[in-house]
């Protein structure tokens, strides 16, 4: 850890989500604790881009800071916010990139439709998805959205 940083830190608010995705990822037998301790997850007031609600940056000196876009957390539900601590730890701890089993999506125009990448019925097939997914997908989906999450986890 480098002492010019501040020590990193998760904020409460994500806490539980960060804590199940790190029970998933034991289940699985993936060792990302070295990876969380270097985890600064907290909310920023301040725009992340447009369209963005959450981001994920490798610092140079070590810190995986993890950014969520406040105003959007306020008005998202469980399932939403839930899904976002989980894409962007996916980032940060697993290295994954915007992809699903068999490919990437198209990074800022992804086109909703039934095949690669979309469910039977044009639900995203991923988490990784770069737009957030719909509700409704999210609690139709949820087994396999979760079996999913942690694939090719540091490949
Ligand atoms: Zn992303």
């Amino acid at each position: 850890m480098n002492p010019f940083e501040a020590k990193p830190k998760i904020e409460d608010e994500f806490l539980a989500y960060t804590f199940e995705y790190m029970s998933m990822a034991n289940r699985r037998g993936l060792k990302l604790s070295d990876e969380l301790a270097r985890t600064d997850m907290r909310m920023s007031q301040e725009s992340l881009g447009k369209n963005t609600i959450g981001i994920c940056r490798w610092s140079p000196l070590g810190t995986l800071k993890v950014r969520i876009y406040g105003p959007w957390w306020n008005g998202a539900g469980e399932e939403q916010r839930r899904t976002l601590v989980f894409h962007e730890l996916n980032h940060c701890l697993c290295m994954r990139s915007h992809n699903h089993r068999g490919g990437d999506y198209a990074h800022d125009a992804p086109v909703y439709d039934v095949g690669k990448g979309y469910l039977g019925d044009m639900c995203p097939a991923s988490i990784m998805h770069p737009i957030m997914i719909p509700t409704q997908c999210l609690r139709t989906h949820q087994e396999h959205y979760d079996e999913e999450a942690l694939e090719s986890c540091r490949d």
